[in-house]
Formats: structure tokens, sequence, C-alpha cells
């Protein structure tokens, strides 16, 4: 009896996760009204092959560095505000 009360308690919560994780990633992120972009001058280079990227503009709200090989990429200057 105990071993289909843990049974079920495993398959409920399989359930629950694959299901947060679907809404998860069926929600697209928030749009971004054009007028709140900054304009920016952030010099990046990804530390394992040595790609460098310029951000010329840039959302208020989104701060983190941008992705490279999977690592954030180094800053190495910031212009512009
Ligand atoms: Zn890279």
């Amino acid at each position: 009896m105990v071993d289909i009360l843990i049974a079920i308690a495993i398959g409920v919560t399989i359930f629950w996760v694959t299901r947060r994780i679907l809404i998860m990633l069926a929600t697209p992120p928030p749009e971004v009204d054009p007028d709140e972009i900054i304009e920016v001058e952030h010099h990046y280079r990804c530390s394992t092959c040595g790609t460098e990227l310029i951000v010329t503009a840039a959302s208020p709200t989104e701060n983190d560095p941008p992705k490279h090989c999977r690592e954030e990429m180094t800053l190495t200057w910031r212009g512009g505000s």
C-alpha cells in the first residue's frame, strides 16, 4: 500500500514539474517598448574563442552580458550611458 502511495507521489511530482517546464518554455518573453531602448556602446570579448561584439542598443531591464561558447562574454570597454 505504501509503495502505491509513493509511486503516485512520484508520478504527480514528475507531471507537475514537466507541466511547469512546458509552461515556462511556451511563454514568450515580455515585449520591450522600442522607445525604452538605450543607446550604449559596450564592447564584449569571448574569453573562449576571442570573438568580439559591440552592443549599440540595450534594454534597460536586461543587464546580463551576451553569451558566446556557452559562457558570458567579458565586458572590455563601456561607452555611452
Ligand atoms: Zn566564443
